[in-house]
């Protein structure tokens, strides 16, 4: 059977010891079978399993080897598409609902710091930056919009106040966001794996399912082993494939990459970011960056399809940084990467349930820190048969990518064109 690794990331290589986690050989009972060991599953079977479930994780290669342990790190609030336009297409209860947990992923992130004792470098602040007056505009009913729904550490920054936080020329002001903050998102990942295993949980690694029999009691199969269970929660996200065909055709995943540089001297360091803050941009194919624990800069940016090499990475995203920090020229890259999220069309996540037992929960659209924690907590209220919050995510309609599946990449390499006009001239 293949073994498959964690590609060559800077998290890859900071990451803390783990454990031997032995694939899946033969048959397995339990109550809950979580498909995915990316945050969405972590979180659902960590929630599950502290009230009182059994519960077995299959992960196809390593905890966090998807999105999860490659991220930009930046735990942004909301989702992909703000509670704006879930207001504005959406009934009002439901709406309301949604708005409510819009800022909930994040307390979910630090208590599980807190609870478990997990080392990942957690900084507290984060912020958008406004390259255009319209994108100042949007910051300021941001600031109107999170307020009404209670949200109180937000502050607005002129040209000036921006400068002070980011070391760049670029922007025109920005959205402080002292609920925002970052972390080294493997780190977060196993973190959370461990304290899923002290809580009696199983997690096994190189142990892709493969195939569902549904049914009253599922059965999950993996090339060497099956898992009967009552609930299925699948959260494979981008790296699902086709396991479950009608989740597939309302989503699409897409390549974004990130570069790590050489470890900064202290001045360096703090002259770019002197709060430590996380930033991204304002465009829709945004640039995200931020410091490590050890003082790299972490800059992600764009979206590109399909697999990339890391000398073509680095081509295509340090040119973005030295548009934002020219000072680093003469700065070496260390890593570069790539991962996949997954998009839907809405930009809203896709919930739901298939049959009376398969849950899923996946396509947060590149903006999923947060979300995933949040998910894995209304995943499990609803198998607990709390459903109300399970269902105002389920109701968020979805519509299949137009020519399907093999005319998705095609169709999103246009979006993508198409955003980056939008971005560039200010549409
Ligand atoms: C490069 C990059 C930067 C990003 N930056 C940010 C950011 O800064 N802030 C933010 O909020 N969001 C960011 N995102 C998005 C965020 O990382 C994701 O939304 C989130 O991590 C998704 O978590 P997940 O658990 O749903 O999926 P994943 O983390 O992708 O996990 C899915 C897991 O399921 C496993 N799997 C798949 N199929 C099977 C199967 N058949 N059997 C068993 N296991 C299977 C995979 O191996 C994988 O480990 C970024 C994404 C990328 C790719």
């Amino acid at each position: 059977m293949s073994h498959t690794t964690y590609p060559q990331s800077y998290y890859a290589a900071s990451a803390n010891p783990v454990p031997p986690r032995p694939a899946l050989d033969g048959e397995v009972e339990t109550d809950v079978c979580v498909i995915g060991a990316g945050y969405t599953g972590l979180s659902t079977a960590l929630f599950l399993l502290e009230n009182g479930f059994r519960v077995t994780v299959l992960e196809a290669a390593k905890v966090g080897f998807g999105a999860s342990g490659r991220n930009g790190g930046q735990i942004v609030n909301s989702y992909s598409r703000d509670i704006d336009v879930i207001e504005r297409t959406l009934p009002a209860q439901q709406a309301r609902l949604l708005g409510e947990m819009a800022f909930e992923g994040g307390r979910i992130i630090r208590e599980r710091i807190a609870t478990y004792g997990i080392a990942c470098d957690l900084k507290e602040g984060g912020v958008f930056a406004a390259l255009s007056a319209k994108q100042m505009g949007h910051l300021e009913s941001q600031k109107a919009l999170w307020e009404r729904y209670g949200h109180s550490q937000l502050k607005l920054l002129d040209r000036q106040g921006m400068r002070d936080v980011v070391a760049s020329d670029n922007y025109l002001g920005g959205l402080l966001d002292m609920s925002g903050g970052h972390i080294h998102p493997l780190n977060l990942a196993l973190g959370e794996a461990a304290a899923v295993e002290s809580l009696g949980g199983t997690i096994h690694e190189q142990s892709p399912a493969t195939r569902i029999e549904r049914g009253a009691n599922p059965v999950v199969h993996t090339p060497r082993g099956r898992v009967r269970a009552k609930f299925v929660v699948v959260a494979g996200n981008a790296y699902l494939g086709n396991l479950i065909p009608e989740l597939a055709a309302k989503s699409m995943p897409c390549g974004t990459q990130v570069i790590t540089t050489e470890p900064l001297s202290e001045d360096l360091a703090r002259s770019l970011l002197p709060q430590d803050y996380c930033v991204e941009d304002c465009n829709y194919l945004l640039d995200y960056y931020r410091l490590s624990g050890d003082r790299r800069l972490i800059y992600g940016g764009g979206v590109v399809y399909g697999a990339r090499d890391p000398a073509n990475i680095e081509t295509i995203i340090r040119p973005k940084m030295l548009k934002t920090f020219p000072q680093l020229k003469d700065v070496k890259i260390d890593f570069a990467w790539t991962g996949n999220f997954l998009l839907t069309l809405s930009r809203l996540p896709q919930v739901g349930r298939l049959g009376d037992n398969i849950y899923y929960s996946q396509g947060c659209s590149g903006h999923g820190v947060t979300y995933t924690h949040l998910a894995g907590k209304v995943l499990a209220e609803a198998l607990r048969g709390q459903a109300e919050r399970f269902d105002a995510f389920a109701g968020l309609p979805h519509y299949p990518f137009p020519g399907g599946r093999l005319l998705q990449v095609p169709f999103s390499a246009l979006g993508a064109w198409y955003y980056t006009l939008r971005d560039r001239f200010g549409l």
